[in-house]
């Protein structure tokens, strides 16, 4: 067999993803190999294919217990023997493994890295060939990653141990340089072949809204998804129920996750989520890696995240089945500041010393900024993210928010005249530059107590923007901060002329502003009841689905992807032959639930006739 028709034979694929194949050849040809990949971007099948492909074990490293259950099973589905042994497994079913991994019946097995120290596990393994290491999450071994584990250190050397080193395999999503370099150096990987897939996820809508009641926005958007899966992303505890409440009382089943929850409530919440029982899960960052949920079809922050690699990575788990999906961002101005107090009154690592805690905060700061350049721009989304990352994107994708928006140019020469001003004005005044929103109360003309101590109602720019709503002179600004002419300093809040501001004050420089007018997103159902549009026979095909997920205990994406569903509703196959051409579908998958899908197809066609 060679590796397409494992790739179709096991796991249904017509061909490879960009980048899976590169990585596959690598490691069938016995060099290590390190592959970076996006989230969501396939990087399972570059061991799994080889797996198949190599005479003994492949020993998959992975930091998730949570997660091995879901992947096993998935395998299983597809008839490829694999096996986890982990503290999750009842006496019975670790013995049961135990069993299979001896008798070389199995050709993958799952291990968090705790376990190449056990002894027993150490045994078990001892007159196994592993042909292959895989590490998933490999960025786990770099300090600079956030999701450090000192375990993973340890892999090189269990490695080193063992008769004959295996070809080994890392993955990560994380893209910057240095993690990068971490994982190579500390995997200690011999000449590696290294391949950074590129970050872009097409499918994914981006998009940036700044609605003045977040929790009306909120439901609005959830409410237009009908029903399908999504995480709602909030900054804080507190928060993370308060959404949960408010969708639950609007009839939307949500539930939540916080690190402040006990462990059993952590686990019912994301079961609850994972098989679909509730829709949508409102979460602290704490809800993280442990999701290998690959039909959530929107991720909505409600608060601004501390970096782009934060929002990446926490947005790329929408659309992971290659479906169009939205990642939206609500963002308020306040969201800058709840960060920058995060950044000052975070926890501290114990083990730095001042200069290095300085230059994290340094390197926090610089990253906040990136993450609130993200929120103002008025160009593409997602070329931001891609330059950000370090690849050069087209101008305009054609699929965020603000490419398919109409917008208009204003010219606001004026206001910007009437804002510099007063930025100026305030500053000689006062001796020291203040924050934007003094800045507007000013030019509203408000009338608190601060400003009137301080005598700012006595300039010449007091009220000359009375009649302008505060978004928008505070977008006025935002827009000034973008072109140059002024500046926040990210500590203090306080906004200063930059030294091109003269030209716009003194010289005549024009100052233009896109307006932006919203037309709505793409892939999203915007009538009728959930998933309409996909038609009847999708939605027989769902019930079918459903069913034997149930029956198995497994979520619904471990039969089909909603993808292979689609696509099976396209071609209505009425044959096992025909079938086995429907994207996702292999041979054992095919043996497996062929019969009743093809059976509801046939029910179907034949309903239909008779119509
Ligand atoms: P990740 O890189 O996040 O680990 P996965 O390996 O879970 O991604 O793959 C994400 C999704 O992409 C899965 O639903 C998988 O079935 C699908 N996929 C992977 N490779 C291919 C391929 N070559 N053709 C079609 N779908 C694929
Ligand atoms: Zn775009």
């Amino acid at each position: 067999m060679d590796k397409y028709t494992v790739n179709k034979k096991y796991f249904g694929h017509d061909r490879f993803r960009p980048g899976q194949e590169a990585l596959i050849d690598s490691i069938l040809s016995g060099r290590d190999t390190l592959g970076i990949m996006p989230t969501g971007g396939g990087k399972s099948i570059c061991y799994q294919v080889p797996s198949l492909l190599l005479p003994g074990l492949t020993l998959v490293i992975s930091p998730l217990i949570s997660l091995m259950k879901d992947q096993v099973s998935a395998l299983e589905a597809a008839g490829v023997p694999a096996a986890c042994l982990n503290s999750s497994l009842d006496t019975e079913s670790y013995r049961e493994a135990c069993r299979r991994v001896r008798q070389g019946q199995c050709k993958l097995l799952y291990v968090a890295p705790e376990r190449l120290e056990n002894e027993r596990f150490l045994q078990l393994i001892e007159n196994r060939r592993i042909s292959l290491a895989a590490v998933d999450e490999a960025h786990c071994i770099s300090q600079w990653g956030q999701d450090f584990r000192p375990s993973y250190l340890r892999i090189p050397r269990f490695l080193e141990a063992l008769p004959q080193r295996p070809v080994v395999a890392a993955f990560t999503a994380t893209a910057t340089e240095d993690v990068r370099r971490d994982v190579a150096r500390l995997l200690e990987l011999r000449d590696p072949f290294v391949q950074v897939t590129g970050f872009d996820r097409p499918n994914l809508y981006f998009d940036v809204q700044r609605p003045k009641d977040k929790l009306a926005a909120l439901l609005a958007l959830v409410r237009k998804q009908r029903g399908r899966s999504g995480i709602v992303y909030c900054a804080t505890r507190a928060k993370t129920e308060e959404v949960c409440r408010r969708l639950q009382e609007a009839g939307i089943p949500a539930a939540c996750y916080h690190a402040g929850l006990t462990d059993q409530e952590r686990m019912e919440s994301q079961e609850a989520f994972r098989f679909d029982r509730v829709s949508v899960m409102a979460a602290t960052n704490a809800f993280g890696m442990g999701i290998d949920k690959s039909n959530v079809g929107f991720v909505i922050h409600f608060n601004m995240p501390k970096s782009l690699e934060a929002y990446y990575q926490e947005a790329g788990r929408a659309g992971r089945d290659g479906e169009p999906a939205e990642c939206i961002l609500l963002y308020s101005p306040r969201d800058v500041a709840t960060a920058k107090f995060l950044i000052e009154n975070g926890e501290e690592n114990e083990a730095m010393d001042e200069t290095a805690r300085a230059e994290v905060r340094r390197q926090d700061y610089r990253r906040l900024e990136a993450m609130a350049g993200y929120c103002k721009t008025t160009g593409c989304f997602r070329a931001y993210i891609l330059r950000y990352f370090g690849q050069e994107p087209p101008d305009r994708c054609g699929n965020c928010g603000s490419c398919r928006s109409e917008t208009s140019v204003e010219d606001i020469t004026i206001q910007a005249q009437m804002i510099l001003s007063c930025v100026k004005r305030m500053q000689d005044r006062l001796g020291y530059s203040v924050g934007a929103t003094l800045v507007i109360q000013v030019l509203r003309g408000a009338k608190n107590k601060r400003l009137l101590d301080l005598g700012l109602d006595s300039l010449s720019t007091y009220g000359l923007l009375s009649r302008i709503s505060q978004p928008q002179v505070s977008a006025y600004i935002e827009r000034l901060e973008e072109a140059g002419f002024l500046t926040t300093d990210p500590r203090y809040g306080a906004l200063r002329l930059t030294g091109r501001a003269g030209e716009v004050l003194y010289r005549g420089e024009r100052v233009e502003m896109a307006l932006r007018r919203d037309s709505p997103a793409p892939g999203i159902p915007q009538a009728g009841p959930e998933l309409e549009e996909d038609g009847v026979l999708f939605q027989v095909l769902r019930a079918v689905r459903a069913r034997l997920a149930q029956k198995e205990g497994v979520p619904v994406y471990v039969v089909f992807s909603n993808a292979s569903l689609r696509d099976m509703a396209c071609k209505a196959p009425v044959t096992e032959e025909a079938f086995l051409a429907v994207s996702g579908v292999g041979a054992v998958k095919a043996a497996r639930y062929g019969e009743p899908f093809l059976a509801a197809i046939r029910d179907y066609l034949e309903t239909r006739e008779q119509d």
